[in-house]
């Protein structure tokens, strides 16, 4: 996509700080490619799936689903990043090699989070792209490990990090190696709790003006209920997201982590087809 007409050059205290996420006035906007899947340009991409790999093996169901509603990436943890530690885990290198045999089965490229530094090797040898979740955006030899890893990242915002802080993550991504990386907003934690956290438009916006890197949006965790999801991935898609993450699972009742805000596979179908009209609406596809 050329650049926004109304983007202002970065000042130069930015062009210092962002040397590669920055975007210079006139920069093209970056397109990051994942199989099929390209970020950045006209078409959005939708990565989709259920929070966790589960042991009930309703993986395979929910990523046929997803890809038949519109999908091109599968997205779900092997590796689960859980408040409690007597919540479940995730399979682990179970969940890996089931995450390998839903690619083979539905033609959807892969996108997981890698927790630990000592499992980007493990985790890059099957996924096509690597997720750093929330509460890894600061962990500096993660993103350092990701990076040398030369596989596309997708860079979760902190859920209290700030722009400046979640760009220089960014910055230790490319500056170790890595050369493609796109951003997801997936909501702040703010004074109010009637939602899960509150998904910060904002700095979509800005980032489109301020990074030449993709930016996309995760409703799910922002707001951690499946009834305001579709709402917000309209909304996303009008303030100029490149895609969306969103939480689809076959039966979310049954769900091992983060069931309240899964979308079933008939509310993702019906979701995506009220983002086309959106996505329409601002000059791009879905
Ligand atoms: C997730 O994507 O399932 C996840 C744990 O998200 P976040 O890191 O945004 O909390
Ligand atoms: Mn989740």
């Amino acid at each position: 996509m050329s650049p926004d007409p109304q983007l202002k050059p970065l000042r130069p205290a930015d062009a210092d700080r962002y040397p590669r996420s920055g975007r210079a006035a006139g920069q093209e906007a970056t397109l990051v490619r994942v199989g099929a899947a390209v970020f950045g340009g006209q078409r959005l991409v939708v990565a989709a799936g259920p929070c966790a790999v589960e042991p009930s093996g309703s993986l395979l169901a929910t990523a046929a689903a997803v890809r038949d509603a519109g999908a091109t990436l599968l997205r779900a943890g092997a590796y689960k990043p859980r408040t409690s530690p007597y919540d479940f885990q995730g399979l682990g290198r179970e969940g890996l090699a089931l995450l390998a045999e839903a690619r083979d089965a539905t033609g959807l490229p892969v996108v997981t989070e890698v927790l630990d530094p000592r499992d980007v090797e493990a985790v890059a040898a099957v996924a096509d792209m690597l997720q750093i979740g929330s509460r890894s955006v600061q962990n500096v030899p993660l993103l350092r490990e990701v990076g040398r890893s030369g596989k596309p990242v997708l860079l979760k915002r902190g859920m209290m990090t700030t722009v400046h802080e979640w760009l220089s993550a960014a910055e230790y991504v490319l500056s170790a190696g890595g050369r493609d990386l796109v951003l997801c907003e997936r909501g702040i934690r703010t004074f109010e709790d009637a939602t899960r956290n509150t998904l910060d438009l904002n700095t979509v916006v800005l980032l489109k003006q301020r990074t030449h890197l993709p930016v996309i949006v995760d409703p799910s965790h922002a707001c951690g209920d499946a009834n305001l999801v579709a709402a917000l991935c309209r909304a996303a898609v009008a303030a100029g997201a490149d895609g969306l993450l969103v939480e689809v699972h076959v039966d979310p009742l049954l769900a091992l982590s983060d069931g309240d805000q899964s979308l079933d596979p008939a509310a993702f179908r019906a979701a995506m087809t009220a983002c086309r009209a959106v996505a329409a609406a601002v000059g791009r596809e879905i």
